[in-house]
């Protein structure tokens, strides 16, 4: 009876070994698919621009004779040039941000220096569309982290606001400091995203109109980039949206005194 029992008990761990194995397998080919998915799409993606350019240069020549269209190719040679140095910086961002997981040489950063200059950095296109952005909340929160990944989080999801809103709209940037975490979200008055389409906003490479996102210079990675920023900092990001309305993203950090490198999923 004591061999059987052992061997029941031999055979049932077996079984769970086997599944663990199994388990792993599942997982270990889960992560090739994404990574070759993430090369498929990155080979599309350059080969948009690449295309377009090489077009480009090639009909420069033969248009010489005609000043009006060499302006007209020209300007567009530019215009795919930098929509290609784009994607690249932004390819390269989210790789190095991808292979570390946690940041290397966090330093005490002043959120209210993050918002102003990320508010700067947009100012021109904010300008050009006249619209307006207001900045308020708690002042003085200081979060643990990269000061420049930081502003450059703040930097997308304003350039998002402004660029899937109409003219004259308004935006608003606001900090809030609620039980040792520092809240800063970004309010448009735009276009909104479907609701089946607000899981999916921070995949790499999803535009929820691929077509008109991609003519805007749009490379369906920077809300990818603020999503690894915000996790690297042990924070996280959400977004409340309506068609029409408007959306929220609202970003979530430790805040530095209270919570120094608990990430907020293991706070109480
Ligand atoms: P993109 O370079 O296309 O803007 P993002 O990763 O920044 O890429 O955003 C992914 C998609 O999410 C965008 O293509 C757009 O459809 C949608 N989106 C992002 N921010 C907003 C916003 N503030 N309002 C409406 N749609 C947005």
């Amino acid at each position: 009876e004591a061999t059987i029992h052992l061997s029941v008990r031999v055979a049932r761990l077996g079984t769970r070994y086997l599944l663990l194995l199994a388990d792993d397998r599942t997982e270990a080919h889960r992560l090739e698919e994404v990574r070759r998915d993430f090369i498929a799409n990155i080979s599309h993606e350059l080969k948009t621009p690449i295309g377009a350019i090489s077009l480009l240069a090639e009909a420069l020549e033969p248009a010489s004779d005609d000043p009006e269209q060499v302006r007209r190719f020209a300007k567009r040679l530019e215009t795919e040039a930098v929509r290609l140095g784009r994607i690249t910086r932004e390819i390269i961002e989210l790789s190095r941000l991808q292979a570390a997981d946690v940041l290397t040489d966090a330093e005490l950063v002043d959120v209210d220096h993050v918002v102003t200059s990320a508010i700067d950095q947009n100012h021109v296109q904010v300008d050009a569309k006249r619209m307006v952005i207001v900045g308020g909340g708690d002042r003085g929160a200081e979060v643990y982290g990269d000061e420049g990944l930081l502003i450059l989080a703040l930097h997308n999801l304003i350039a998002n606001a402004v660029q899937y809103s109409p003219e004259g709209t308004r935006i608003g940037v606001g900090v809030r400091v609620h039980e040792g975490i520092v809240e800063i979200a970004v309010t448009d008055q735009g276009v909104g995203i479907p609701e089946e389409d607000l899981g999916r906003v921070f995949e790499r490479f999803f535009r929820v109109d691929q077509a008109r996102s991609r003519n805007t210079g749009g490379t369906g990675l920077g809300l990818s980039i603020v999503k690894h920023i915000v996790e690297n900092h042990g924070g996280d990001i959400r977004v409340w949206s309506q068609i029409a309305h408007g959306s929220t993203f609202t970003i979530r950090l430790p805040e530095a005194s209270h919570a120094a490198a608990t990430p907020l999923g293991e706070q109480q």
